[in-house]
């Protein structure tokens, strides 16, 4: 850690917090004096430190208790995206838009018949004189209904071999030719979205990276996308939208009511061990064996986790196996505790009322299959690994052609 870190960030935290201040305010001043987010680079709102200095200024602003930078898909996804692939033009407009204007951004990627496979969109993009004109659909959007921008991926050049002829676009989603249409999980909630484009509008600046070259400024996301399950990836700050002329005491405490909400009904590791001392009498060789196995899972979490710090220690700012590691270790995690649970329940575990298990834990059973197929599926993860980690031979791919159909005699 470079010497003086930490006194200098406590300093300036001391001086400058103020939680009257209007939150907009705060997060202008935040960006301004690169204390916000310390790991950009120094010439767009940053302090070009490593993951040792960026620890030392969070925990310092946490003594002090002050409000931390907006986090979310901008800060941890789009902003080391423009880093690597942008303009200073894009510099220029998206990094204060996420840092202190309050706007917000989606993932536009996903298709109807592109998914792992994302190489396979087919939502285009055609030149019309100094902009893209768009048309086809995406699904999935998490968050599409409520955001100012999407990144985009889609097909420019139709008769390109697949990976190439694809490009990046950031698209403004509240304009005539988008329509956002939510979809309803088993859950009952519907926080993703299916988004139709019917000549959408993109400016010939908002491309990221070369036009044709948008599987580079994908490779990028999905390595990026695939550690955004660890913790040290967000500042801390607020996700989402939030009214930038409230204090910053106010936004505080509706941030501390909101965690709090979240930890009840998302503390899966609590809400196990409550029905565990509810329902001692279902604990059983099977339920003990899955605990152990739990507690293993969660110690190679911990061991993914420093190697991610190790490796951003030793200057490697894209995870390596690192990513798929940790998003494997959170899937399967989320599926013991919720198979635990249900076992711990006996037949409880089959009631939703009142006199059943826990509400809090049926809708934890319900969502916990997203997380093995969000961002990733467990499978895609896995093949990651072995084919560009371990070297091993790639997957043969498969030829519907090649099937040979015997007729059947009767
Ligand atoms: C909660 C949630 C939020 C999401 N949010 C977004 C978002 O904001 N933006 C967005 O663009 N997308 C989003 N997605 C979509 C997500 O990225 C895709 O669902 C995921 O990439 C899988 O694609 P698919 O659904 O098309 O499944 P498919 O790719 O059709 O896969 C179907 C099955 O086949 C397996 N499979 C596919 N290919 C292989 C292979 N080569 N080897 C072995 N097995 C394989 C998969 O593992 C899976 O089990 C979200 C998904 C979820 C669940």
């Amino acid at each position: 850690m470079a010497a003086g870190t930490r006194s200098d960030a406590k300093r300036w935290y001391q001086k400058q917090w103020d939680p009257d201040r209007a939150v907009g305010d705060w997060f202008a001043l935040l960006a301004d004096s690169g204390w916000g987010y310390p790991s950009w680079p120094t010439e767009w709102f940053g302090r070009s430190m490593d993951r040792a200095d960026v620890r030392a200024v969070r925990e310092e602003r946490k003594k002090i208790g002050a409000l931390p930078p907006p986090s979310g898909i901008g800060p941890s996804l789009l902003a080391p995206m423009l880093f690597r692939h942008g303009t200073d033009d894009q510099m220029r407009r998206f990094l204060p838009a996420m840092a202190w204007k309050g706007e917000t951004f989606c993932q536009m990627l996903s298709e109807p018949e592109a998914g792992s496979d994302l190489a396979g969109v087919t939502t285009t993009a055609t030149l019309d004189g100094d902009e893209w004109v768009i048309n086809g659909s995406k699904i999935w959007t998490s968050k599409a209904n409520e955001v100012d921008y999407g990144m985009l991926l889609a097909r420019t050049d139709p008769d390109a071999p697949k990976h190439r002829g694809l490009t990046f676009f950031l698209v403004a989603r509240d304009q005539p030719g988008i329509d956002v249409r939510p979809l309803r999980t088993m859950t009952g909630a519907a926080s993703f979205n299916q988004v139709f484009f019917d000549d959408a509008r993109i400016s010939v600046n908002d491309v990221i990276g070369a036009p044709e070259d948008g599987w580079t400024v994908t490779r990028t996301f999905l390595a990026l996308e695939k550690n955004s399950y660890n913790p040290d990836a967000h500042e801390g700050g607020p996700f989402g939208k939030v009214d930038l002329d409230q204090t910053c005491a106010q936004l505080q405490q509706r941030e501390q009511a909101r965690r709090s909400a979240a930890a009840q009904g998302r503390g899966a590791g609590q809400l196990i061990t409550d029905l565990i001392d509810k329902h001692g009498h279902g604990i059983t060789e099977l339920t003990r064996a899955r605990r152990a196995r739990l507690h293993t899972w969660r110690r190679v979490m911990g061991y993914t986790n420093q190697r991610v710090r190790a490796s951003r220690r030793q200057g490697n700012s894209l995870p390596g196996f690192e990513g798929p590691m940790s998003k494997l270790t959170v899937s399967t995690i989320t599926r013991e505790q919720r198979d635990l649970g249900l076992e711990t329940q006996g037949p409880h575990g089959m009631l939703a009322d009142e006199h059943g298990a826990s509400g809090q834990f049926h809708h934890f059973f319900l969502s916990s299959p997203a997380i093995s197929i969000a961002g990733g599926t467990d499978e895609i993860q896995r093949n990651h690994l072995a084919e560009r980690i371990l070297d091993l031979p790639k997957e043969p791919l498969f030829d519907p052609n090649s099937v040979v159909v015997e007729d059947k005699k009767t």
